[in-house]
């Protein structure tokens, strides 16, 4: 029998997705556990109905208004209270009958909802790594009045692991695994032709659409690195990507007398979602066991970022600080639109990303309202340089 303090009350941001949907999974495992409070989809009616049938919460978003019309239709009667627009992110991140807040939103629609999460003392659940990309100043400033912030993403929640127990003096460096995702070994050539469907085919893990072709640029890996910056208070240069194609060790840290630690499983997300819901308990499995010698060998090897130039345009972003890692986001967003598309092709994205840094002018991250100015530069400069890269 697993003790469990207090079940605790839930927020989903963007429960009809990938992580979403596998959040809810979670809490079909240990509904002693958890007890979902607030649900919110973009559009999708139909799967945000059936969850919020099977899960009752309170609070319903979408952030269509159309979609919201539908629901509030479909729901009627049953007195739960259904909200529409960007606003009912933050709705649903304040909820007063939840304790922690998934933050699973694609993009940097997430960063508001994640201040909002923190500004009212709950704990974040944080999936949208973008929220720390696009706005990772604000996120620690907010973090220091109230809140707590646990990772969801697979690399940062097996960092946090490993530094559980351990002072940050400590730590030499972070690095972060990457699979190196479907076009890995590929040269530039073989990259220039690739298909919308071919970088959809992720070998390991099963996502989003915008997350697995960050994966194939490696600008995923990119977002990561930014993202273990702000969360772990790590300097750049301390902060290294190893390629290991089975995904299994999820990341390591390397303590100052040279030894590691590192966390493995299974590539399968229910298992970090379970526990930034968790922490510091530990609840039973959300799948089956990781077997070591039936996973034979594991490797490690170089991640080639001349091939995926990305990952550089990541670390460039993340040294130059300020509102540049905003724009590296915002233009990227962009530019994976475009790839999906079809308007640009695939080593069309880190040019359009490339560009749009090139014109950015050095400015602080000090408030929202300048990050989602930086943003909206960033996308008008990134869809005029989709002529030229199309
Ligand atoms: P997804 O596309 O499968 O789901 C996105 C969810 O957000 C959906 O519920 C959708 O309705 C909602 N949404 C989309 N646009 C929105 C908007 N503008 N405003 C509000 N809601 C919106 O994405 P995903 O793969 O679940 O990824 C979610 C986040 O988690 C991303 O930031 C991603 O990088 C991160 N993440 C995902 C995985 C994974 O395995 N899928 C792993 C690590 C991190
Ligand atoms: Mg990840």
């Amino acid at each position: 029998m697993i003790e469990v303090e207090n079940s605790r009350g839930l927020s989903i941001l963007g429960s009809t997705g990938s992580i979403g949907t596998q959040a809810l999974e979670v809490v079909s495992l240990h509904p002693e556990c958890l007890q979902v409070m607030a649900l919110t989809a973009n559009r999708n009616v139909d799967l945000l109905e059936e969850q919020v049938r099977k899960y009752q919460p309170q609070f319903v978003g979408l952030v269509s208004v159309e979609a919201a019309v539908e629901m509030k239709r479909r729901l009627a009667g049953l007195g739960i209270q259904v909200a529409e627009g960007p606003d009912c992110l933050l709705e649903a991140a304040v909820h007063p009958s939840s304790q922690v807040v998934l933050n699973a939103v694609v993009g940097s629609a997430g960063l508001p909802p994640s201040l909002a999460a923190l500004g009212a003392g709950k704990r974040l659940a944080l999936a949208n790594k973008e929220s720390m990309v696009a706005g990772g100043e604000l996120v620690l400033k907010a973090l220091e009045q109230g809140g707590e912030l646990i990772p969801v993403d697979s690399e940062h929640g097996a960092i946090f692991h490993c530094l559980r127990g351990e002072e940050k003096s400590v730590v030499e460096k972070v690095i972060l695994t990457a699979s190196g995702g479907p076009f890995y070994g590929r040269s530039r050539k073989e990259l220039s032709g690739v298909t919308v469907e071919q970088a959809l085919a992720h070998p390991t893990w099963s996502m989003g659409r915008k997350i697995t072709i960050d994966s194939a640029t490696l600008m995923n890996k990119g977002l990561e690195v930014i993202e273990a910056h702000y969360l772990f208070g790590v300097a750049y240069e301390r902060i290294e990507v190893v390629a290991h194609p089975q995904s299994v060790v999820h990341s390591l840290v390397e303590f100052k007398d040279g030894s590691m630690s590192a966390q493995l499983s299974l590539p399968d997300m229910r298992l970090p979602i379970a526990l930034a819901l968790s922490y510091p308990e530990r609840w039973g499995p959300p799948f089956k066991k990781t077997d070591l010698a039936s996973l034979g060998s594991l490797d490690f090897g170089k991640v080639d970022s001349d091939t995926f130039r990305c990952l550089e345009l990541a670390y460039r972003a993340g040294k130059e600080g300020g509102l540049a890692t905003a724009v590296l986001n915002a233009a990227n967003e962009v530019a994976v639109a475009a790839f999906l598309e079809g308007s640009i092709d695939f080593l069309g994205i880190e040019r359009v990303v490339e560009i749009t840094l090139d014109r950015y002018e050095p400015q602080p991250m000090d408030s929202l309202q300048a990050v989602m100015r930086a943003e909206e530069w960033a996308r008008s400069t990134a869809e005029d340089s989709l002529r030229k890269v199309g």
